[in-house]
């Protein structure tokens, strides 16, 4: 078994084999959401495809080693906090929160760590990062104040972008009020106070001011992960000028490849247009829920389509997504069924799980992963009806969708509640049948807890896991 995944610095499929000696350990960066309102599902498409790496690499026995940073001081937040007229941190904790219920809406694993661009420990690392560079004549301090980076003095600058240097100082990237800068390319380190920041400042040896977004995620990674990074994902419209920007700073202190493996995701778009909060075309995760959909359902449309490919969002594919899960809940409670009758003497066959976790292996290659899922329902519900089908092998199918599904996160609820979870359910149905509302009210929190809410309708109890259906 040997993983390939698509270099966006190569532009090649390369063997996937990480920097630690034992190739057990991998080190994974992940940009993170900027804080300054809801992320939409575009970023969750970055997200999830950043989840099922994850999942799939794991399952593959790696160890992942992972960070996402949370940006939440820029010029969106600082605007953000002006217009709403709170402190900057009030203004950014509300979507910081909110990002984290979408994270679990959607299934998606946390990160070993989610670090944030103000925390003074990683302001002072970005610091430190800035005065080599300026030590080393890798940056300088203009007239306006603001420390850049020389563009001129990393001869690999442009390459993860495959941009030719000559043609970056002709693009005329620039504002007018940059004109301080030795070259338009140079991008901001440091970005002196201006009246505009308020209370948003922090004290360095170039004077008040506040870190550029591309030195927080060089200073975050090193710090979390070191200096060398196996796998730093992002979306394609990261690639230029922030990836770009994040090697040349990591690379111009600490002189060592920064990463082995660039990986970006298409964007998802609307009507043939990037998702974006600039265009106004886009939805957050909460419309689409207020649309009557579930979690599940957005995760199983957003990651169906290969990462690479641009994908196109439409109300149509979350009916398609609705169906395809709906067969797969039917398909996992025909092999409970089955795996619960006495056996006959039908033929004993096992599930054989190898093409599924091949697929993934090729560069993620959902749509063929998926294909061997609906495959193997079809075929499995063709030998079900025939009534070819002993409780063994269906209990051996049953194993093998648990290993998938801890790659997809798409089961319906009824499929995989832990008993412990159904005991507490049928503990509360007990105690509201006993009109006893202080218990049922305990054993409520007690679910909440645990990340299971019940509802109560005319029809019962209902328990299901946030982000469930
Ligand atoms: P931002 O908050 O804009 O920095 O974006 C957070 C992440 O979402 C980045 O990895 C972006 O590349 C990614 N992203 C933004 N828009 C889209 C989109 N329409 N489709 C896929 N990924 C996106
Ligand atoms: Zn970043």
């Amino acid at each position: 078994m040997t993983i390939k995944l698509f270099n966006t610095y190569s532009r090649a499929l390369e063997e996937f084999h990480p920097l630690d000696p034992a190739g057990r350990e991998v080190k994974m960066y992940t940009c993170g959401p900027t804080v300054y309102s809801h992320a939409h599902i575009g970023n969750f498409r970055a997200y999830l495809f950043e989840d099922l790496l994850q999942r799939h690499l794991e399952s593959r026995e790696y160890k992942v080693h992972r960070v996402m940073n949370i940006t939440d001081v820029d010029d969106k937040t600082i605007r953000g906090s002006r217009g709403a007229n709170v402190p900057l941190a009030e203004f950014t904790a509300q979507f910081k929160k909110a990002f984290f219920d979408d994270l679990d809406t959607l299934r998606i694993k946390r990160a070993d760590s989610f670090p944030e661009a103000t925390d003074p420990r990683e302001i002072r690392k970005m610091i430190e990062m800035i005065g080599t560079l300026v030590e080393r004549g890798l940056a300088y301090q203009a007239e306006d104040k603001s420390v850049y980076f020389r563009i001129n003095k990393f001869p690999d600058y442009g390459k993860l972008a495959h941009f030719d240097l000559e043609e970056l100082r002709s693009t005329g990237r620039v504002k007018s009020d940059e004109y301080d800068k030795e070259n338009i390319g140079d991008f901001a380190l440091w970005k002196a106070w201006d009246e505009q920041d308020g209370l948003v400042k922090w004290s360095s040896p170039w004077g008040d001011g506040r870190p550029g977004w591309h030195i927080e995620c060089s200073a975050m990674a090193t710090q979390l992960l070191g200096d060398q990074l196996d796998i730093h994902c992002g979306g394609v419209d990261n690639i230029f000028p922030h990836h770009e920007a994040e090697i040349a700073q990591t690379e111009g202190c600490t002189g060592k490849k920064f990463v082995r493996y660039w990986l970006h995701c298409a964007h998802l778009m609307v009507d043939g247009q990037k998702m974006a909060k600039s265009l106004g075309n886009f939805y957050t995760l909460r419309d689409v829920i207020a649309k009557g959909y579930s979690g599940r359902e957005v995760r199983y449309a957003l990651m169906r389509v290969h990462y690479r490919a641009p994908l196109n969002f439409t109300w149509e594919g979350m009916e398609e997504s609705r169906v395809a899960l709906g067969r797969i809940d039917d398909w996992v409670r025909r092999l409970k069924e089955n795996a619960e009758r006495p056996t006959s003497n039908v033929q004993r066959r096992t599930a054989d799980s190898s093409g599924f976790q091949d697929a993934l292996d090729d560069d993620l290659n959902i749509s063929g992963a998926l294909g061997v899922l609906f495959e193997t329902i079809r075929e499995t519900n063709r030998r079900m009806d025939a009534g070819e089908m002993g409780a063994e092998e269906a209990k051996s199918w049953l194993e093998w969708w648990k290993g998938v599904d801890q790659i997809l996160q798409i089961a319906g609820e009824e499929a995989e509640m832990p008993a412990e979870i159904a005991a507490l359910a049928a503990a509360r149905v007990q105690a509201r049948l006993a009109k006893d509302w202080r218990k049922s009210d305990e054993l409520r929190d007690e679910l909440a807890a645990r990340g299971w809410e019940a509802r109560d309708s005319k029809d019962g109890q209902k328990v299901t896991r946030r982000g469930g259906s």
